[in-house]
């Protein structure tokens, strides 16, 4: 070994999901939206001018800050926006989480969070679900440097009630609590009985992040956001601008606002979902799986006869793609992302014939 090779930062990291290529492939493995973003971004793009990227985009992406805020009724300096939540949560991670004790997450949970954690080289406990994969909120109950939780879960789909969320956070007024909502807009008939984003007028301490990625169908154009108190936002914004002040590009501003703008649409297209979901299950239950009720727009799946790693296998022979984790715990799960009617329709046809 050089000795130079010991300066160099050695990190374990995250596996995103598969991008194939190819038009007739139904992909069901990266919790995509099947359907495309509101009509007012294909606009907003094609009235787009090259011209106007000569110029560094608005650091402070003010218009995109200000559509959250109107939506979400919150202030200004309520809102901070990221290069989708990823970068929210990862820059979350490097300006709340400086304590010496351990941060909190569920140890089956949204994979990326360990990573940051082991990258910025802050100390972690990962508590267990119990046997149905519930969150045991008295986990979280004990002396920590913060805590993180998905809510829904992932890969579960689970949700937390919104009393339990506020249990976790009025337990842990000495940390800072963060609550990613990937998957809230899939939960429930209405936000408010779901979300806990009206905890964040009650709770200085809490921290709600959310994505475009999912319910908006924008996974592409990478925005994410968080709500929380002026102090939280400020010291983001501070360690944000310490780090690369441009991060969101002029497109991503513009489009975002767009999507933003257009409720019916958002709320047309989450429907259609949560309602393929609930006739998948009942597909899905005939088929002899069985999977924790999810609120998300995925169900995470297990077979009775039939090994995941074999039907993920034959699926892909299909080029059916679902998404398959090979650790202990997980490895006789499959993720099934929602899509459309349609492509379900393929997937539980083929699911007949195979297991039938
Ligand atoms: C998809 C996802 C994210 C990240 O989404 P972005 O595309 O980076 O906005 C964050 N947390 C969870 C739990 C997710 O599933």
């Amino acid at each position: 070994m050089k000795a130079w090779e010991a300066n160099i930062r050695r990190v374990v990291p995250y596996v995103p999901g598969d991008q194939p290529k190819g038009d007739r492939l139904i992909k069901l493995n990266t919790n995509e939206n099947p359907y495309p973003p509101a009509p007012g971004v294909q606009r907003a793009l094609q009235e787009m001018k090259a011209e106007t990227f000569r110029k560094y985009p608005d650091p402070t992406s003010s218009d995109l800050v200000h559509a959250l805020a109107e939506r979400y009724g919150v202030g200004e300096d309520q809102v901070f926006v990221g290069v989708g939540s990823d970068d929210v949560i990862a820059m979350s991670f490097l300006t709340f989480f400086l304590s010496e004790k351990p941060i909190l997450f569920p140890d089956i949970s949204y994979s990326f969070y360990k990573v940051w954690a082991d990258l910025f080289r802050i100390p972690y406990e990962t508590p267990a679900l119990d046997a149905d994969f519930h969150i045991r909120t008295e986990d979280y109950m004990r002396p920590n440097g913060g805590v993180i939780f998905p809510n829904p879960n992932a890969p579960t789909g689970l949700l937390l009630p919104l009393d339990e969320v506020e249990e976790i956070i009025r337990r842990n007024q000495d940390g800072i609590v963060i609550v990613d909502e990937a998957y809230i807009d899939f939960a429930g008939a209405s936000p408010a009985e779901t979300s806990a984003l009206e905890l964040v007028k009650k709770y200085e301490n809490l921290l709600v992040v959310q994505t475009f990625s999912k319910s908006r169908s924008m996974a592409g154009i990478r925005i994410g956001y968080a709500v929380g108190s002026p102090i939280l936002i400020r010291a983001l914004n501070d360690v944000k601008y310490s780090f690369n002040s441009y991060t969101m590009n002029i497109p991503s501003q513009i489009l975002g606002v767009e999507a933003v703008k257009d409720e019916a649409y958002f709320r047309e297209t989450v429907s259609k979902i949560v309602e393929t979901r609930e006739w998948a299950k009942g597909e899905l239950w005939k088929l002899g799986f069985s999977f924790p009720d999810s609120r998300a727009n995925f169900i995470f799946a297990s077979h009775r006869r039939v090994p995941a790693e074999q039907l993920y296998e034959a699926l892909r022979q299909e080029q059916i793609y679902v998404r398959y984790f090979k650790q202990p715990g997980l490895d006789n799960h499959l993720r099934i992302t929602i899509g459309t009617r349609e492509e379900m329709e393929t997937l539980f046809a083929f699911l007949k014939g195979y297991l039938g």
